[in-house]
């Protein structure tokens, strides 16, 4: 394979490489980099990347990863040098140096595939030249010579994708009880005959049997909690009764994740218990997303006909090629690759899914292949649905088909249920979401692009037809007028709002700032104050923007009424996808009339005594020192109520289960976070501890002399200990500037020891790219925030330390403040601590092989938090050389008797 001979560029935090194309590397400045990349585009990996290590942000060149995505859309790679170099079956670099030369070698390689007969992705290939080509893609001119044009005219992305079948509704799952020994015989097969037994595995699967046994009294289902420690393996412990049930009932189960990862873990294991296929064609097991995951075709055909401009219709072009090779269409940790999004720097992945609630279903001429509509089609006939928190619980408060409302539910990762309630039950009145609402029933303002439309224009055949569904739209849209318009922002800025709703974010403003008590340390950062004591004239505007908000729905549900009846008493004209945009109509009317009735319940107390079910407050949210948000918000400050309500009374039965669900030995918390009290129903408890033998496999330490608030001091401690260890630490930070300070003063020294430094809120990559990245490569760590505490699983080698800067306290917001009001003050922070503790302390051993530490860079742990860490394992306070020494001791696989230093 013949490198290709043009300049290559690689830039790390240890230094620059440049390669001519006569393949002569040599170090480079990062003035002569950019000089060099500004004269003629450079082969590089990662532009974004590359230009944020040159400091340069405007650096463009021949990135290797857009070409890796034309050649081999939807398939996974990691984007880094070594990566590539696996997925190409090129040999590793051994340094940094050698970059630039394997860089043009990939390049090579990548175009000669081409040309190769056995290139799987070539079909459309050909046509999207033509079209990247017009658009100036750098790489275009390089592969015009080596696609052909095909004999035939390839048939486009839309004439391509299949169409969904129309299939009868399942009838209701059969009654059904579940033997012990059926469930046992189950799971020996499922984990295969040479799996050795596990008597927790056993017990837990019998545990979880119980979740499908029939209800006996209406709204009161059976609910589970279930403790199982890590490495019980409780996917295996909870399919195995879920595939003897959905056998025995014909029913469905629906299985709902946090994170991305155990959704993936799910989609394999379940691999054993059914088969990728039915005799039909139809799939037993089906991953269901919300619908803002997956790619809409409408408007991606928008954005390929003209709504996408520049770098961003490359973009276009690019996700076109992979929708056709696509598993499921799903844009967010599908298998689009995540950092596609990020080499283009901008939002265009969210503009091409579905976010809007615009959906014109039937009336949309893509309707047959929407891959939404196929995943929600294919849900309904599935025996086990893999789902994620909030889905489920967006779907049970405002799901358009009752008929295809989860019954039998288990939530995996169970400690997050409480977080997921707590949005999907909160109302946010701010300016975004207000001119989110404009926008849907008036349409975009003028000269914006694309086929966003109003209320109007979507159900235009209906006004023609009906007289009071049509006074009823222009009713409607007259009083969205009144709602903020674009440019809200800056006028609030400016002090000139236009309207009524734009008048009160401009009090709600005011009196934000007014009230700020930080002293200006909180400078560039959300400020917020309670919704209380506020005066007269605040109250007369919240008066007046409640009833302009109230005339924007009377119309809205006059509307839906007239939308009931037509399909109550269909017109001659309405055939099966009329009916079916109807009734998408309906559903998004619905929502939209609920949520502007809680604006208006939100404004109407703020003048009267408060609601203690909820929690109210208003807020200016800021990001590096930009406002981007304003508004008043609302909490339940138990929103297990409304998840009892929503979730658990129409079930039969739910089955909560995590590795870290009780507060040390105590059940209280979980079994308030489970809602069963607000069903009146009494959870059954289910304890099975780890296998892992953590007094040998873990320890924590405890640093006592990295003084508090000297971030030169705690930045030496990290880059000592990712030292120590030879890489392959997590560094969880509980703010994003000390993560940043962190970062900038050790990143480059690592890099020249050759241990990359990777970070999340610095490096232009996305989280789960950055995840990808750090378990490929044992010698990089990683920095990160609260999104890693537990959405990493990284078990192996890989991940041998975990550092935790401080204690993680929670933030101390108007809502904690309440909530820990309510929950028994300091106890409540505690609960809160040791749940964090637990879940971070959970990703250092994932298997029986895996060996780690747990540090914290705090003198102050205070020992009430210890019992956060599962019993055995040994926790010691040392200095940080002493930390130094037994980080090192364990990374060479010496083993460090903890007795001399236990507490
Ligand atoms: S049916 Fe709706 S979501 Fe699907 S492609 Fe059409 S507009 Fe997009």
């Amino acid at each position: 394979m013949s490198p290709l001979p043009l300049p290559a560029i690689h830039a790390s935090h240890s230094g620059c490489w440049l390669r001519d194309g006569a393949g002569t590397t040599r170090g480079a400045a990062k003035g002569e980099a950019i000089m060099a990349a500004a004269d003629t585009p450079l082969i590089m990996l990662n532009a974004p990347l590359v230009a944020s290590r040159l400091g340069y942000p405007d650096l463009s060149g021949l990135d290797l990863l857009e070409l890796f995505a034309f050649i081999h859309p939807a398939q996974f790679i990691v984007p880094t040098p070594k990566g590539i170099a696996h997925a190409l079956g090129l040999a590793e670099p051994a340094s940094d140096d050698g970059v630039p030369a394997l860089l043009q070698l990939a390049a090579g390689t990548l175009l000669a595939r081409c040309e190769e007969p056995a290139w799987k992705e070539r079909d459309g290939a050909w046509s999207a030249l033509q079209s990247l080509a017009r658009l100036r893609w750098p790489w275009a001119p390089l592969l015009a010579p080596r696609i052909a044009k095909p004999e035939r005219a390839e048939r486009g992305l839309f004439g391509k994708l299949p169409e969904w079948e129309e299939a009868p509704e399942r009838p209701q799952p059969a009654q059904v009880s579940l033997g012990p020994e059926e469930v046992a015989a189950r799971l020996a097969a499922l984990t295969g005959s040479g799996a050795e037994v596990r008597a927790g595995q056993q017990a837990y699967a019998a545990e979880a049997a119980r979740t499908f046994a029939p209800r006996q009294k209406e709204n009161r289902p059976h609910v589970l909690l279930a403790q199982a420690g890590t490495g019980i393996g409780k996917t295996l412990g909870y399919l195995s009764p879920a595939s003897v049930w959905t056998e025995k009932s014909g029913g469905t189960v629906w299985v709902s994740t946090y994170t991305k990862a155990l959704q993936r873990q799910l989609r394999r294991e379940s691999a054993r218990a059914w088969p990728s296929q039915r005799a039909d064609g139809s799939q037993p097991v089906v991953v269901r997303k919300g619908r803002e995951n997956y790619l809409c075709l409408l408007n991606l055909e928008d954005a390929l006909q003209g709504g996408f401009n520049g770098r961003a219709a490359i973009m276009a072009q690019l996700v076109a090629r992979w929708a056709a090779y696509s598993q499921d269409g799903d844009m967010i940790g599908g298998d689009l690759p995540g950092w596609l999004g990020t080499l283009f720097r901008q939002r265009g992945i969210a503009a091409l899914t579905d976010r809007r609630g615009e959906c014109v279903y039937a009336g949309c001429p893509h309707y047959r292949k929407c891959f939404i509509e196929r995943s929600a089609r294919a849900s309904a006939q599935a025996d086990l649905v893999i789902a994620n928190h909030a889905l489920v619980m967006v779907n049970a408060a405002r799901g358009r088909d009752h008929a295809q409302r989860p019954t039998r539910l288990v939530f995996d990762e169970g400690h997050h249920v409480f977080e997921a309630a707590d949005s999907t039950f909160a109302a946010a009145l701010t300016g975004t979401e207000l001119i989110e609402l404009r926008r849907w029933v008036i349409g975009p303002e003028r000269g914006s692009k694309g086929r966003r439309r109003g209320l109007a224009a979507r159900l235009a055949d209906l006004a023609s037809y009906d007289e009071a569904g049509g006074k009823a739209i222009a009713a409607a849209r007259h009083a969205a007028e009144a709602l903020p318009g674009d440019g809200w922002l800056q006028r609030l800025n400016d002090g000139m709002p236009s309207g009524p709703l734009e008048d009160l974010l401009q009090a709600v403003r005011t009196v934000t700032y007014a009230r700020d008590e930080s002293g200006g340390q909180e400078a560039g950062y959300g400020l917020e104050t309670e919704a209380a004591q506020l005066d007269g004239p605040f109250n007369e505007l919240a008066g007046a923007a409640q009833s302009a908000l109230a005339d924007i729905r009377s119309p809205l549900i006059r509307l839906g009424v007239r939308l009931e009846a037509i399909l109550a008493e269909p017109p001659d004209w309405l055939d099966g996808s009329g009916r079916a945009r109807i009734e998408g109509a309906r559903a998004s009317l619905a929502w939209r009339v609920d949520l502007i009735g809680a604006w208006e319940a939100l404004l109407e107390r703020l003048g009267g005594p408060a609601d203690p079910e909820f929690v109210d407050w208003l807020a200016v949210e800021r990001g590096d020192a930009r406002e981007f948000d304003v508004g008043i918000h609302r909490r339940y400050l138990d929103p297990m109520k409304p998840f009892a309500r929503t979730v658990l009374e129409p079930s039969h039965g739910v089955m909560v289960t995590s590795a870290t669900l009780r507060d040390g030995d105590d059940w209280q918390a979980a079994i308030a976070r489970s809602g069963a009290s607000h069903v009146d129903v009494q959870p059954h408890l289910s304890l099975s501890e780890s296998p892992f033998n953590y007094a040998d496999q873990a320890e924590v330490i405890i640093v006592t002399d990295v003084p508090k608030g000297d971030i030169s001091a705690l930045a030496g401690a990290y880059s000592r200990l990712i030292e120590a260890s030879g890489g392959g630490a997590l560094g969880l930070f509980t703010a994003i500037r000390r993560l940043r300070a962190v970062h900038g003063r050790i990143a480059d020294r690592l890099a020249r020891a050759g241990l990359p430094l990777y970070a999340q809120h610095v490096d232009p990559i996305d989280t789960g790219t950055l995840v990808d990245i750090f378990r490929d490569d044992p010698r990089s760590s990683l920095l990160g925030t609260d999104a890693l505490r537990d959405g990493v699983d990284v078990p192996g080698h890989s991940l041998r330390l975990v550092i935790m800067e401080q204690v993680p306290w929670p933030k101390p917001s108007i809502l904690h403040r309440a909530r820990r009001a309510a929950n028994g003050g300091s106890a409540h922070d505690d609960r809160i601590i040791r749940a964090r503790l637990a879940q971070a302390f959970g990703r250092l051993i994932r298997s029986r092989q895996d060996h780690g530490a747990f540090v914290v860079l705090s003198a102050a742990f205070p020992s009430r938090l210890l019992s956060a860490f599962p019993p055995g394992t040994p926790i010691t306070r040392l200095t940080l050389d002493e930390a130094l020494h037994r980080v090192a001791a364990r990374a060479s696989g010496v083993s460090v008797p903890t007795e001399t230093a236990s507490e």
